[in-house]
């Protein structure tokens, strides 16, 4: 089963997809993750997307095609994937599209959480005041300069992404400003109503 979760910055798909693993046995692909463990490793290509990531900006289509090509490849997605922050824009929609049919696979699902923005500004200075308390560093693009940029990216070149799958019939919304565990609940139905289908 492959899934794909959709929603701003902060809507808590991160949080969701953990879920997901434990429950159903998915693999989380996050390329924001991945991008960041490129950063942190000081590749070549980890030096070219902080600055755009430290912006807000969306890295290049042919940079993060060809790294989820490469990672669905792997064993450990063998039982399934949830995509968690990609598609980030119609190209690469299209692209996962093409990908997954060549491995003979299909999109089962696309969960989108609709969540209020001003709430997801709260919630980030909310996680920046946790963060720090504990002694964490916090991430160089949790701030609300770049979350403001974040969001607007994300309307423009993502949320229509929401039509294209409505589109293709897979798209549920579930509001993500529920308690956590309410989401998760609601995130389980959809997933046994897509495996019963
Ligand atoms: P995220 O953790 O998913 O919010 O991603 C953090 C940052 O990584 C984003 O603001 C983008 O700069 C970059 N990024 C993550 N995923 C993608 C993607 N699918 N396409 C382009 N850029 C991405």
């Amino acid at each position: 089963m492959n899934i794909i979760i959709l929603g701003p910055p902060g809507a808590g798909k991160g949080t969701q997809s953990k879920t997901l693993e434990d429950h159903h046995g998915l693999k989380q692909l996050s390329t924001g993750d991945m991008l960041r463990a490129e950063v942190s490793a000081g590749t070549e290509l980890g030096l070219a997307a902080k600055a755009i990531m430290d912006r807000g900006d969306l890295v290049s289509d042919d940079i993060i095609i060809g790294m989820i090509a490469n990672r669905v490849e792997q064993d450990d997605c063998s039982n399934g994937v949830i995509f968690d922050g990609f598609p980030r824009n119609v190209a690469q929609a299209e692209a996962l599209g093409a990908m997954l049919s060549e491995k003979g696979k299909d999109l089962d699902v696309v969960i989108e959480l609709v969540v209020d923005e001003d709430a997801l500004v709260q919630r980030l200075e909310t996680r920046i005041a946790e963060t720090l308390a504990a002694g964490g560093e916090v991430r160089a693009d949790d701030n609300e300069e770049t979350l403001r940029n974040r969001l607007s990216v994300y309307r423009e070149q993502t949320a229509p992404i929401s039509d294209y799958y409505e589109g293709k019939g897979l798209l549920q919304k579930i509001d993500g400003m529920m308690p956590i565990s309410e989401v998760s609940a609601a995130i389980d139905s959809v997933i046994s109503s897509a495996k019963a289908a």
